[in-house]
């Protein structure tokens, strides 16, 4: 009987180096395996992007790190570097649908138990519709996007319109911070990961309120917000209290923030139980799904352990473990 779903993994297949040639020679992302064909780099161009290891593209030790941990079914999405936004529409295309039939490859391992999320070209609305049905076509479970293309927030008109594509074919969509706001202040301990990401994603959730995207999205979409939604389940008061206070934020929301928290959801990831009862506590029960950040070492190293040892009722915790991702998904 499955017991536990793992919705927020990544992978990085092995992309060879002709692969990112026919994108960008000098910036497309690829595998470089090392000898050992255990370990590697993500490189982009002659670059090390990342070191990395075989847990992100070998099939076999994914699934016996998932037994490891009880993890029954595990959801695996591209690894951000990925997604391939800042290149010409069409041949971003070329390169998602490339990047979906190698995430459908690596699932093929075990479909029962590994499951894919695509990746669009989201800076051309036309063709990302076109690849995200292609993708549930072909299998994939859901799509995950970037929190923003270049300057467009997820209120741009383009974005909000994907999302209502993916309302009416329903298709569920995660949301994953990328390309982080930094500057001189943000070069040091990984400060981008630590202050920017939970940042982006709170950015993107409240570009989608503020602007009253919510209004026009239907209600029948299916969102989930990475991190745990980043800073905004801890801030929403601070939000609130600004609509109430302050009319430039109310121009274009009709309603309260906190009247919107039944349009979306979040995953699990915030590593200390007492932010897990906080987002639990804003959120709602069954608007939280366990989400690891697998395989990587920002990511929750035993899947599952934060949300089984925060002292929550136990029908919180199955549902946070199996029934709301299954409900979301459509399992
Ligand atoms: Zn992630």
């Amino acid at each position: 009987m499955i017991q536990k779903i793992d919705m927020h993994a990544h992978v990085f297949p092995p992309i060879t180096r002709e692969d990112a040639e026919r994108l960008d020679a000098e910036q497309a992302p690829w595998l470089q395996i090392d000898a050992n064909g255990k370990t590697g780099h993500i490189m982009t161009g002659n670059q090390k992007f990342r070191p990395v290891d075989s847990s992100l593209w070998d099939p076999a030790r994914r699934i016996a790190a998932m037994d490891e941990h009880q993890v029954d079914v595990q959801i695996v999405c591209a690894t951000p570097v990925m997604f391939g936004y800042s290149w010409p529409g069409p041949a971003a295309a070329d390169w998602a649908a490339r990047m979906n039939d190698l995430t459908l490859e690596h699932c093929s391992h075990n479909p029962q138990r590994l499951k894919a999320m695509a990746q669009v070209p989201l800076q051309d609305l036309e063709l990302a519709c076109r690849e995200v049905e292609r993708a549930r076509n072909t299998g994939h479970v859901g799509v995950q996007i970037g929190n923003h293309v270049g300057p467009r927030d997820l209120d741009d008109p383009q974005l909000v319109d994907f999302l209502i594509h993916c309302a009416e074919i329903g298709m569920p969509v995660l949301v994953h911070p990328w390309d982080m706001m930094t500057d001189g202040r943000m070069k040091r301990w990984m400060l981008p990961w630590l202050v920017s990401m939970p940042a982006e994603t709170q950015l993107g959730i409240l570009s989608l309120i503020l602007s009253g995207a919510f209004e026009r999205i239907p209600r029948s979409l299916k969102l989930c917000f990475a991190h745990g939604g980043g800073s905004f389940a801890f801030l929403l008061g601070r939000v609130e209290n600004a609509w109430h206070h302050r009319d430039i934020i109310r121009e274009d929301c009709p309603r309260p923030p906190s009247e919107y928290l039944d349009r979306f959801y979040v995953d699990s990831a915030v590593f200390d139980a007492r932010s897990l009862r906080l987002l639990i506590d804003v959120m709602g029960a069954e608007r939280v799904l366990l989400g690891s950040d697998y395989p990587y070492p920002l990511g929750e190293q035993e899947v599952g352990r934060l949300v089984s040892t925060a002292d929550l009722p136990s029908a919180t915790q199955q549902r946070i473990m199996l029934h709301n991702t299954v409900e979301f998904f459509g399992l």
